[in-house]
């Protein structure tokens, strides 16, 4: 048992909700033995009865939904009604996968001589790193598809947001999972995450997290030719053309940015609008920014709450710097807690961080576009390729500027990035790899062909 412990704040009070062991590098090695030792019979398992076992998972967390939500909003800082639909979405998360065990995978190629077909072969043991902004769910994008595909799993998730991980991990073995299957270390990245990249029995590393610890951890994982997929960093783009339903994009404008306190990956944190459209924008959006009602996360009526930490909130603040004119301010509460108000900047010179640097924070710029070639530059202009939004009634210059951004996941019209059903992940130096959707089990298994001799010519 670790000695050391793991002090896990609640970010609206800055008081301690618990105190954890803390996991280092003996516990990393022991939760790898586990996992190794706990992966043949996991994989033998037939293919239904994996799948039954994961939709006893599905159960389990079904009746401690209400217990798992309450312990991220509170871990986490995020208001109660975000925090059951993310709970929400991990459950139908497993749900969803628990059906991948079943499905057909593999492929039949003609050849001369005889046949060849591949199947999908789990990697083994897999390390999953996770961040604080959507603990569970995000773990969940992993070991679903993971465990669905054979593999055993060893999570470490963020240091500041471990508690549903851990919460899960007991219900898993409860609802009848393998001793082994499924692991958590909650321990620092430092030590208990760098451990999990090196370490030789760790078949793959599945990454999210920001890009420069995402680089790190490619480059770690060189040197035992690990398996990487990585979700990192976004700094994406919200077009608003002025031939666009203007009321609606700046209705929608703030939770694109300011859900989960602006702390997500796909936080349109660069809203840019047709010149011609821009006081039209500003002036609704005024209204809605001053309406968000930030405060306690455990009341069903709070919007948005607060920052995760004192350093993140250090961090945010910066962007906000006399180079930049506040055009809105929300409110936020006075004492205790990480509080940051919702906030845009408007105008902004063209070289300010916050027009290029992800804020991570409830931070947003407005930035003026004359013609469609200008909105599709800028959107560009940029080292990620998370996310992004179209916003006007006309349907093929929609399409045209949706396949010229250069990002994983565009929406028209809306603001949505991320289904169970459907591929998510970065383009340039947001990662690589997809999460989600029908294929996400492809990034938890080798392809092996196997060639059978019919004709006995050798
Ligand atoms: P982070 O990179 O600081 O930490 C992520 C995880 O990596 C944590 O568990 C941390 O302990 C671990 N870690 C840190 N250093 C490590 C090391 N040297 N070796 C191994 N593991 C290490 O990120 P964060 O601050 O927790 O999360 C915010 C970042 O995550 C933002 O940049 C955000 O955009 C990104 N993010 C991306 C997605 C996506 O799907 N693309 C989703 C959510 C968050």
């Amino acid at each position: 048992m670790p000695t050391e412990t793991l002090e896990v704040l609640e970010p609206a009070t800055e008081q301690i909700l618990d105190t954890i062991p803390r996991a280092g590098v003996d516990e990393v090695d022991a939760a790898v033995a586990a996992a190794k030792a706990a992966f043949p019979a996991w994989c033998a398992v037939a293919p239904a009865d994996r799948g039954r076992l994961l939709r006893r998972v599905v159960e389990a967390m079904e009746g401690a939904h209400e217990e798992l939500a309450r312990l991220e909003a509170r871990n986490a800082g995020k208001p109660i009604a975000s925090a059951r639909g993310e709970i929400g979405m991990a459950i139908e998360t497993f749900r969803y996968f628990s059906g991948a065990p079943e499905r057909p995978h593999g492929e039949t190629i003609p050849v001369a001589d005889g046949m060849v077909f591949t199947v999908r072969e789990p990697l083994g043991v897999v390390g999953l790193i996770t961040p604080w902004n959507f603990p569970l769910a995000i773990a969940s994008w992993k070991m679903a598809p993971a465990l669905a595909a054979g593999n055993t799993v060893v999570l470490k998730p963020a240091e500041l947001t471990p508690l549903t991980a851990l919460r899960f991990a007991q219900l898993a073995l409860e609802a009848g999972l393998p001793e082994g299957v499924v692991n958590v270390v909650a321990g620092p990245g430092r030590d208990c995450g760098a451990r999990l990249v090196a370490h030789p029995d760790v078949a793959k590393i599945a990454f999210t997290g920001s890009t420069a610890v995402g680089r790190s951890i490619a480059a770690g994982a060189a040197d035992t030719i690990k398996r990487v997929t990585l979700e990192l960093g976004g700094k994406s783009a919200n077009v608003v053309f002025a031939d666009a339903d203007v009321a609606a994009a700046a209705a929608a404008a703030p939770w694109a940015v300011f859900d989960n306190a602006g702390q997500d990956c796909c936080a349109r944190s660069r809203i840019l609008v047709q010149r011609a459209a821009v006081d039209d924008f500003l002036s609704h959006l005024k209204g809605a920014v001053e309406a968000i009602k930030v405060g306690d996360p455990l009341d069903p009526s709070t919007e948005m709450g607060p920052l995760i930490s004192a350093q993140q909130r250090a961090t945010v603040g910066a962007f906000v710097d006399d180079r930049a004119e506040v055009a809105i301010r929300g409110r936020a509460p006075d004492g205790p807690g990480y509080w940051f108000p919702p906030t845009v900047l408007w105008p902004v010179p063209d070289d300010h961080p916050a027009v290029h640097d992800e804020i991570f924070g409830p931070v947003a710029v407005v930035v003026p576009f004359d013609t469609e070639a200008d909105a599709i530059r800028l959107a560009n202009d940029t080292i990620y390729g998370l996310s992004g939004s179209v916003w006007t009634r006309d349907g093929a210059k929609a399409l045209r500027v949706a396949r010229a951004v250069d990002a994983g996941n565009l929406s028209i019209n809306s603001n949505s990035s991320v289904r169970v059903t459907t591929p998510f992940g970065g383009f340039k130096q947001s990662g690589y790899g997809r999460e989600l959707g029908p294929h996400a089990t492809d990034a938890y298994t080798e392809v092996k062909t196997i060639f059978y001799n019919t004709e006995g010519r050798s």
